[in-house]
């Protein structure tokens, strides 16, 4: 089993390329802002509650979205691995997935952070918005508060991760393929 983190800020292509790597290792890939999104979308209660923090730029407070991701580990048991996509998102998210997954055997064997400098993810945000249809990413208010968010809350998991010996910084600029190489090299190196 093998268990990753795809960390970075916004805009950085989390979604997209784990999306390739749970394709590539069959790994089960949990996005918790797509299944925010798909609760608003739905209306649901979470769905509801969620939308209140996204459309300012702020986190979901922890105990709904760790609750959220274990419902949703529990509903996918039998990949060969997660990879997540979006959490965890602040030290106390890190330490309750620490905690879920040792509770099943297993644990996370690496941080992949995917690294790209501030303009360029402004303007990867903003080509996003066209398409997306995401509020979140067509304000630049709100984008800037949801970078401000990562610096301040999101980017210290950088050193919790350090610590264990589980941070792979991957080069985030070029196109979509070299970083998906990128990332292909530094998970195979660990399971080779
Ligand atoms: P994302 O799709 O990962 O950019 O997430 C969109 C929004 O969903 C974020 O700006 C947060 O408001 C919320 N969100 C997603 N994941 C988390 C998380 N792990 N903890 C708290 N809020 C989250």
């Amino acid at each position: 089993m093998i268990n990753i983190v795809l960390f970075g800020p916004p805009g950085a292509g989390k979604g997209t390329q784990a999306e390739k790597l749970a394709e590539k290792y069959n790994l089960f890939h949990i996005s918790t802002g797509d299944v925010f999104r798909y609760n608003m979308k739905n209306e649901t209660e979470l769905g509801k509650l969620a939308k209140s923090y996204i459309d300012k730029g702020e986190l979901v407070p922890d105990d709904v979205t760790i609750k959220m991701l274990v419902d949703t580990i529990e509903k996918h048991p039998e990949s060969d691995g997660y990879i997540f996509d979006g959490f965890p998102r602040t030290i106390d998210q890190a330490k309750a997935l620490d905690k879920i997954l040792l509770e099943r055997g297993t644990s996370i064997n690496m941080m992949l952070a995917l690294d790209v400098e501030e303009e360029e993810l402004k303007q990867r945000l903003k080509k996003r918005a066209l398409d997306s249809g995401r509020a979140d990413d067509a304000d630049p208010e709100i984008i800037q508060n949801r970078i401000n968010v990562y610096l301040e809350e999101t980017y210290p998991l950088k050193e919790f991760y350090k610590e264990q010996g589980k941070f792979v910084k991957i080069d985030g600029h070029g196109s979509i393929d070299d970083i998906t190489e990128r990332l292909y090299d530094s998970i195979d190196s660990i399971l080779a």
